[in-house]
């Protein structure tokens, strides 16, 4: 989890962290923070065995300072994670799992193809967990000072896991950025949201299938799902819609969306209660989307849009649900990091308000285009194209 928004903050904020570290300074660091860990109730041999013959991860330090100057295209983000064999392998553990995600179900209010769509993106059914000693992870972004203090209280509660039992040091693996396991929990998120389904004393979230799907559950469940409600489908919009009005933050009843001759895109009908807002990943030439409440509950889980709608297409492909059926526009320029950030400034400069100047397009940036493409005649569709930077650049300031 959080692993896109790691990058993202590697990208924007954190240009300049050591890229090497001498083990001096890794040693002096992890002195210390031993005496937090230890008032954590971390004890003296916990934290012998966790570090001994540490050594920084020089390989993460260099990393960070690596910056993608394109992002991936939703399309192709979403092909290569919805594939034809990750949805098989959904479908697989759907049937092998039946038992217990029907438990799942009924004591957390998680759908199972939700629980699996996110699984299956995270770690692809939990055979890319990652494969990192999570604890140099943590000690060595801790020590780079990356974030502030947030790595330096990860790897506190991760030596609080390894304190607790609920996992060796040789199994306690993870990403570069020290999500964990099967569900890629950072350590906090282990700690708050954790559960033991199986009973058997341990919260194994890195082999223990039951306890990392009931682990996500819960996850989901503590941060706002609605049960019986989808994350979201695809719609058709009707022969000359008006955006005006529309935007991703902006919820309305299915009823009422219904009443403007929005449909779903498979023809079944929309659900009879609850509410959505359309949402346009890749602008009025590309797939509509109504997205729910679950939508941005999935989000806190993974902060991406794309991994959101990806997530929650492979739950419905494992279902199974049909393929995105309106075309991508792949003939779409991708904005580089430079023009996204020359975006940003360009429209805070003209008044709209954009948030945080990072390059990163939320809500913030989508209302902000809208507002633009309203104001100066375009199609107001919230999407940052590169016909939009043109406009941007033409306007007299
Ligand atoms: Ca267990």
């Amino acid at each position: 989890m959080m692993r896109l928004a790691f990058w993202a903050l590697a990208a924007s904020l954190m240009l300049g962290a050591p890229s090497a570290m001498a083990q001096g300074t890794f040693s002096a660091c992890l002195a210390g923070i031993k005496p937090l860990a230890l008032a954590a109730g971390v004890s003296e041999t916990t934290f012998a065995a966790a570090t001994a013959g540490f050594t920084p991860d020089q390989k993460i330090l260099a990393n960070l300072n690596r910056q993608s100057e394109f992002q991936q295209p939703i399309w192709d983000y979403i092909g290569a994670g919805v594939s034809a064999k990750r949805v098989a392998t959904g479908r697989a553990w759907a049937e092998k799992y039946k038992p217990i995600l029907a438990r799942i179900e009924q004591q957390y209010g998680v759908d199972r193809h939700t629980l699996l769509g996110v699984i299956g993106m995270e770690t692809n059914f939990g055979s890319h967990t990652g494969g990192l000693y999570v604890v140099r992870s943590l000690a060595t972004l801790a020590c780079a000072r990356y974030r502030g203090d947030f790595f330096r209280d990860q790897l506190i509660e991760a030596l609080q896991i390894l304190e607790q039992g609920h996992v060796t040091r040789a199994k306690m693996l993870g990403s570069w950025a020290g999500a964990m396991g099967q569900t890629q929990f950072m350590p906090s998120s282990f700690m708050r949201y954790a559960v033991d389904f199986d009973g058997d004393g341990h919260k194994d979230i890195w082999n223990d299938v039951p306890d990392a799907l009931a682990s996500t559950a819960n996850f989901l469940k503590e941060h706002g799902w609605l049960a019986g409600q989808p994350w979201g489908m695809e719609v058709a919009l009707p022969n000359g819609f008006a955006l005006q009005g529309t935007g991703r933050a902006i919820f309305q009843p299915f009823a009422a969306w219904q009443r403007l001759g929005v449909g779903r895109a498979d023809g079944k009908p929309l659900p009879a209660s609850g509410e959505a807002a359309l949402y346009l990943p890749a602008g009025a030439r590309g797939p509509a989307f109504l997205i729910t409440q679950n939508f941005t509950v999935i989000k806190s889980y993974n902060i991406s849009d794309s991994y959101v709608l990806a997530a929650g297409h492979l739950g419905d492909r494992i279902a199974g649900g049909g393929t995105i059926r309106a075309a991508w526009p792949r003939d779409d320029k991708q904005l580089s990091h430079a023009e996204r950030l020359e975006m940003q400034q360009r429209l805070a400069a003209a008044g709209y308000d954009v948030g945080k100047l990072d390059g990163r397009f939320g809500e913030q940036t989508s209302a902000a285009v809208r507002a633009f493409q309203i104001a100066s005649g375009m199609v107001p569709d919230g999407y940052a194209s590169a016909a939009v930077l043109t406009r941007l650049q033409a306007a007299p300031h």
